[in-house]
């Protein structure tokens, strides 16, 4: 399982999410292929308060799928951001 993850998690670097939901933990992770510049034709709905994912693998497997990793670390980025902004002011 650790390593299902940690290659999950080494995919999370080509997403961009975006959020629609915010109140009830809903997202939109986007694939992109780096080499060619363009989507991959990737689009997934992550909500974190069900724990699914539309890739199937978040409710399946009962471990975050990478779009679900890529979606926590972009959180978390953003919480740290907010957390400078309130200290630097
Ligand atoms: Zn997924």
């Amino acid at each position: 399982m650790l390593q299902a993850i940690n290659k999950s998690k080494a995919q999370t670097n080509t997403m961009y999410t975006v959020c629609h939901d915010r109140d009830n933990l809903w997202f939109r992770v986007t694939e992109f292929d780096i080499l060619n510049q363009g989507i991959t034709g990737g689009q997934y709905r992550v909500h974190l308060r069900n724990r699914t994912c539309d890739c199937g693998k978040f409710d399946a497997l009962c471990y975050p799928c990478a779009h679900a990793i890529a979606l926590m670390h972009s959180v978390i980025h953003a919480l740290m951001q907010l957390q400078l902004v309130k200290i630097s002011v």
